[in-house]
């Protein structure tokens, strides 16, 4: 696939305007997936006070794997739809354990990018999503999200046809954005779809890639 001409131009405005993020690991690889799945139809916020709550109550996550499913529901009941999120976590981290022998997850090192998306997605409640912030905000590999901020705005940028769906969406932004900026555009797009390109009404008079967007 090829990268549109106006692609590089809007990371960079984009990096000019909210700073050009350096990679740092947010959790390790196996919070980075607790997290992501709590994170699923709710904030930030909500997701870092209930992965705190998880910690916790529970010294190591091979405990939490362990734990009864009602248990692990109680302590995330703040996330939200916390009856499907506490069965993922536990069926999860419990087929990880006993497939790997303990959750570090070091074995994704030796992997390639798409060997680790396709074995963490055969997981409960790991989409595609999921095994890519585990693979860019853990481990800093070029693997590119593609959250509802990001879909919107791409969208509404031309970087995705009219039927895209967040599955294709990751293949067609992973192919077309250059592997050294994917980390920088994913949280730019982020702040900007928070920011300007809102999922209601976008602020299309204070944005500044106007100029370059189709709508
Ligand atoms: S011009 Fe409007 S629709 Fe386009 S990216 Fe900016 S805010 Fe979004």
């Amino acid at each position: 696939m090829v990268t549109p001409a106006r692609l590089p131009v809007i990371i960079r405005y984009l990096d000019q305007e909210y700073f050009r993020p350096r990679f740092a690991p947010r959790y390790p690889p196996v919070e980075e997936l607790v997290f992501t799945i709590l994170s699923q139809n709710t904030t930030d916020i909500n997701s870092v006070r209930t992965l705190d709550s998880l910690r916790k109550k529970y010294p190591s996550w091979e405990d939490a794997s362990r734990a009864p499913v009602l248990e692990i529901e109680d302590a995330i009941r703040m996330s939200g739809i916390a009856g499907p999120k506490s069965r993922y976590i536990k069926e999860t981290l419990s087929a990880l354990l006993a497939e790997q022998g303990d959750l570090k997850l070091d074995f994704l090192a030796r992997m390639g990018d798409r060997e680790a998306l396709d074995y963490l997605t055969k997981f409960p409640g790991v989409g595609i999503k999921t095994a890519a912030c585990v693979l860019m905000f853990s481990l800093g590999r070029p693997v590119m999200p593609v959250d509802t901020h990001v879909f919107r705005v791409c969208k509404r940028l031309d970087f995705l046809p009219e039927d895209a769906t967040r599955e294709s969406a990751h293949g067609i932004l992973n192919a077309i954005v250059p592997e050294d900026d994917r980390y920088s555009f994913h949280i730019n797009l982020v702040l900007h779809g928070r920011k300007v390109c809102k999922a209601l009404r976008p602020r299309c008079g204070e944005c500044l890639i106007e100029g370059l967007c189709p709508s």
